[in-house]
């Protein structure tokens, strides 16, 4: 256990609220409490997790600061493991301020970004994957990057990479017994040690090919519309955002501009970028447009290609299909309000998914959307599935999994023992780099540094 001073601060949000909340915690915690909450029903003390009702007190001036809740917890049953103390006084600045400069007085220090936290890291309550999923979770944004990190601070992850290094130490250990003794004098089963390298790779496989999807949780999809001029590129993203935010007119070529907005399908956001035209420019402006289009195509995670279902397939939608081909590609085949023009044939030999919809009506909007997220996700998807979300995770991961397959390949060719084992100890130590054993204090300030005050 390290010996830390008292820290306390605002956790929740600054700002006019119904309640506020500041943590204490530290060695001071319940005399700091003592001194400046006065219960309205007087106790010998505080019962450990009781929530009381009473005023915060100025001590020196037994002036009233606020009404009250307040509750003490004992350590080490605590968020930190250290003794805390929660007050909920009334939210706003003037209350919660005069709260703090009360417990500064009496002896803690305002918490940095992540503090408490830390502690519970460097106390040993959770390990740095649940550290940082605590992260995750105030950052989410949609349901599933709630899920997945909801998970990871449950300890799926640290369980998972438990059962890898036991996989791992155990190979280890065959291995280390043929340093130290010849092979003919020990009994050694070198398929049970190749069995256990090989299952360790075979679950560092699975994580890193996880990333792919986590990505997306976390991220979200990028979405990027492209069409030729009039097809209704800005009227479907209208449709699909049911609000005014691209100009439609039935003038060619008036969206320059790339405009981004985020639909959430299945609790993954995808954003969603409008583009000018992929078309012939015919003046500076949409030239630069154009431009800007052609360079996002890479970052698409799936190219949304409307085309017109009252037009004729033209050769400038054979040119942008051209641009595009490499990508994902979901076809929205628009205006299917309209009678029909457009020879089907010659998309449907592209073997794409076509989508028929209108954005005037709606009609076939909702199937889009899930056709967008299947085009990026893949349709089977297990869920929940155990994912990585972070790339320090994958990157680590990435490490540990080519060592091990370096250190299967030396053992296959029964190299020597010693360059097996050194390839060993560098994987544990790259899987430990994820859950915070093997970690330079330059990349745990890091990641601490990115909390939010109060966590
Ligand atoms: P963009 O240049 O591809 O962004 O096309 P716009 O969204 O500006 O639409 C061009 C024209 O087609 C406008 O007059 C829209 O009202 C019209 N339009 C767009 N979608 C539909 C549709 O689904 N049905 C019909 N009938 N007209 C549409």
């Amino acid at each position: 256990m390290h010996d830390f001073d008292t820290i306390c601060v605002i956790s929740s949000a600054i700002g006019e609220a119904g309640i506020g909340v500041i943590r204490l915690s530290g060695p001071q915690a319940y005399p700091v409490l003592q001194r400046i909450f006065k219960p309205r029903k007087p106790v010998d003390s505080f019962s450990p997790r009781r929530l009381y009702l009473g005023h915060i007190v100025n001590p020196e001036t037994t002036q009233v600061v606020d009404e009250a809740f307040a509750v003490f917890m004992r350590k080490p049953f605590t968020y930190t493991r250290e003794d805390m103390a929660e007050v909920f006084s009334h939210g706003g600045i003037s209350p919660q301020r005069q709260i703090i400069s009360l417990m500064i007085r009496e002896g803690a220090r305002v918490a940095e970004p992540g503090e408490f936290t830390k502690r519970a890291f460097l106390n040993g309550r959770i390990d740095l994957a649940q550290a940082e999923s605590v992260l995750d979770i105030i950052q989410s944004e949609s349901d599933e990057e709630a899920r997945s990190a909801l998970q990871h601070l449950s300890g799926a992850l640290t369980q998972k990479l438990g059962s890898i290094k036991e996989s791992v130490k155990r190979g280890l250990a065959n291995v280390e017994a043929l340093i130290d003794f010849p092979e003919e004098e020990i009994e050694i089963d070198r398929e049970e040690t190749a069995a256990l390298l090989e299952q360790a790779r075979h679950s560092l496989d699975g994580l890193v090919a996880s990333y792919t999807e986590g990505r997306a949780i976390k991220k979200g999809l990028d979405i990027l519309i492209v069409g030729r001029t009039n097809v209704g590129k800005s009227s479907l993203l209208n449709a699909l955002l049911m609000e005014e935010k691209a100009i439609v007119t039935p003038l060619p070529g008036t969206t320059r501009d790339l405009i981004e907005d985020v639909l959430h399908v299945k609790g993954i956001k995808l954003r969603i970028t409008d583009t000018a035209g992929l078309r012939h420019p015919k003046d500076i402006v949409e030239r630069e447009g154009i431009e800007r289009v052609r360079k996002r195509i890479p970052e698409a995670d799936v190219i949304l290609w409307v085309v017109d279902h009252a037009d004729d397939y033209t050769d400038e939608d054979e040119e942008i299909y051209r641009t595009i081909r490499t990508k994902k590609i979901v076809v929205a085949i628009n205006k299917s309000d309209l009678a029909r023009k457009l020879p089907r044939d010659r998309l449907a030999e592209k073997n794409l998914p076509l989508m028929d919809v209108s954005a005037l009506t709606g009609a076939g909007l909702d199937e889009l959307k899930l056709a967008l997220y299947g085009a990026a996700m893949g349709k089977k998807r297990k869920s929940p599935a155990l994912l990585i979300t972070n790339l320090r995770h994958r990157d680590a991961l990435t490490k540990a999994r080519e060592t091990v397959k370096r250190a299967i390949a030396l053992y296959r060719s029964a190299e020597p023992a010693e360059l097996v084992a050194f390839e060993l100890r560098d994987a544990l130590s790259r899987i430990g780099e994820v859950t915070g054993e093997t970690c330079t204090d330059d990349i745990l300030n890091d990641i601490f540094s990115r909390f939010c005050i109060g966590k």
